[in-house]
């Protein structure tokens, strides 16, 4: 059984098409999506479209699904990205944003395996897991020897064998080499790590292995209707950055 990770798709249709053929070429038996599948992006709609008729075995909650999903109050947020939320909403309708206010903050597709957007020890504050301290932090509650999550855009992985927290690059993770993985699948819409390629960790759990993926995408296409939206500049700019 391969699975699909995705994470962070943030409205970049081009980016999730780009991941999805990338996946079927390499004979993923089914996807699962770590939440923000909207926010940020030109595409928040056709983005849920996509990810539904992937008929994932597992969809959990991001934070910009959270804030999509309602009318709650975005006054803490900064203007740009307060506009940007609110464009987002609008663009849902309102059987889209039920859907996303139902999602589960946590799920277990396969036996052992969790998946969360943020940390798994306290997924609905939306933490951010990015140095080794937090990151031992939240291993230490975690209770399933396999954890995935995204929320970061920085694709990076820790590991737990007996006392010690050791952190390794985004690359491939044998699973039987620690007592528990914490392991984040990278960003398909909006990657940070200064890789602008679309993310994605392919999860082979017959060989027990955990690969990250990059796929090239049409970044210019997604910073068009970015800018063709209205929406700040800088979330076009950042996508040829990745960061
Ligand atoms: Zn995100």
């Amino acid at each position: 059984m391969k699975i699909a990770l995705i994470s962070d798709i943030h409205g970049n249709l081009e980016a999730l098409d780009a991941v999805v053929t990338q996946a079927r070429h390499q004979g993923v038996d089914a996807f699962a999506c770590l939440g923000d599948i909207v926010g940020y992006g030109a595409d928040p709609a056709a983005c849920l479209v996509t990810v539904r008729g992937l008929d994932p075995v597992a969809v959990v909650q991001g934070n910009h699904d959270a804030y999509a999903s309602d009318d709650r109050d975005l006054s803490s947020f900064n203007p740009h990205a307060r506009g940007a939320a609110l464009w987002t909403r609008e663009q849902l309708s309102a059987a889209d944003r039920a859907w996303l206010a139902d999602l589960p903050m946590t799920a277990e597709p396969a036996p052992g395996v969790l998946l969360v957007h943020a940390t798994p020890d306290d997924p609905s504050s939306w933490y951010y897991v990015r140095f080794r301290a937090e990151a031992a932090e939240a291993l230490e509650q975690q209770r399933a020897p396999w954890c995935f999550y995204g929320h970061t855009h920085v694709p990076t992985a820790f590991a737990l064998s007996g006392d010690t927290v050791t952190e390794h690059d985004g690359g491939r993770h044998d699973l039987a080499d620690a007592d528990r993985w914490l392991i984040n699948v990278g960003s398909v819409g909006q990657p940070r790590d200064l890789d602008p390629r679309a993310a994605w960790t392919l999860l082979d759990l017959a060989v027990g292995t955990a690969t990250l993926m990059r796929a090239d995408y049409d970044i210019a296409a997604a910073q068009r209707k970015i800018l063709d939206a209205g929406l700040p500049e800088r979330l076009a700019e950042r996508l040829a950055e990745g960061r």
